[in-house]
């Protein structure tokens, strides 16, 4: 059988970028607005640091606003709280994000649900996720099952009508989203997690298979069905097998065997991981237009 097709997710985020700052200047001349992001940062945990310097780095390339708000460690519950009051009410930011994980002693939830819905733009907020299921229009969808999404429009031929879709993961920034947008694609969607039984059996009856359960290489190219295209969300750094003392990324997906087997595949790093910031910058673009009352790009 031949090898599965590489589903380039660092191109075709570049091509989403470049219609996202086509957008961006669009908005500028007619409305005169700059789409703003707001980067709050609160600590020094040093990958959130690098997630969150490419994300104000993406926002400079395309011509936003970044309005970045880096916080020391010790920030209490309530100056974060009365930063995101701060910043539902400034015009110029159009979307807020609030780098996870925060410290301990700061309540997730709580940040997250003072987030005014229409800038909540990593589409966290329990507003968003109750659009999105209820597949209403308006919804902030969260930024890596949109961008899983695009991709596999884009290898499907838009087309995902009756697939048999198996999501695996159930949290609520990536794999809950990824089984509704799936199944507004009127896919056949079934969600597997720690306590599905015959896991591999369940993966082997999928056309689609989406993984986000963040366990290094746990899906060997045997759960795969031929032809399946498969989507690898996770992100896991490993120790390099042939240099010792260095790391490598690897996905939840075993890359070798199932590219054997599958009909397309995203690679890791390269594949979901680049369509996420570009979905952020999306978002952002697509929240200011709401605000300024102009069309939201498709
Ligand atoms: P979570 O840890 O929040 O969720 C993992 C899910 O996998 C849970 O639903 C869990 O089940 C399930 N799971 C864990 N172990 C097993 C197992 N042995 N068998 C079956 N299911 C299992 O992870 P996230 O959703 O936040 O992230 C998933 C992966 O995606 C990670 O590798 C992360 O790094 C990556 N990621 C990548 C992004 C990108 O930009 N490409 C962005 C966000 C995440 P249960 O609910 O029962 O505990």
């Amino acid at each position: 059988m031949a090898e599965a097709r590489i589903i380039d997710g660092k191109a075709f985020a570049a091509g989403l970028r470049a219609r996202v700052a086509e957008g961006v200047a669009a908005l500028k001349a007619s409305h005169g607005v700059t789409p703003g992001l707001a980067v709050v940062l609160v600590g020094e945990d040093p990958a959130s640091q690098v997630y969150v310097r490419s994300k104000e780095k993406a926002l400079a390339d395309l011509g936003m606003n970044s309005f970045d708000h880096h916080m020391p460690a010790d920030l209490g519950e309530a100056e974060l709280l009365a930063l995101i009051d701060r910043l539902n009410a400034d015009p110029a930011v159009h979307g807020i994000l609030v780098q996870l994980p925060l410290p301990k002693h700061i309540d997730t939830q709580k940040i997250l649900a003072r987030i005014v819905p229409e800038k909540d733009a990593d589409g966290f907020h329990v507003v968003n996720a109750g659009l999105l299921a209820t597949g209403s229009p308006g919804a902030i969808v969260p930024c890596t099952p949109l961008g899983s999404l695009l991709l596999l429009r884009d290898t499907l031929g838009n087309d995902l009508k009756g697939k048999r879709a198996l999501v695996l993961g159930r949290s609520n920034i990536v794999g809950k989203p990824m089984a509704q947008l799936l199944l507004q694609q009127d896919c056949t969607v079934t969600v597997a997690h720690s306590r599905t039984q015959d896991l591999p059996g369940e993966c082997r009856r999928a056309d689609i298979l989406v993984a986000a359960v963040g366990r290094p290489e746990m899906v060997r190219g045997d759960w795969i069905k031929p032809g399946a295209v498969v989507i690898d969300v996770g992100i896991n750094r490993v120790p390099h097998p042939t240099e010792p003392g260095k790391t490598k990324l690897v996905g939840d997906v075993a890359y070798d065997e199932a590219v054997k087997v599958a009909g397309a595949i995203t690679p890791v790093p390269g594949g979901v991981g680049p369509m996420t910031i570009a979905c952020l910058m999306l978002n952002t673009l697509a929240a200011a237009c709401r605000a300024a009352g102009a069309p939201v790009p498709a």
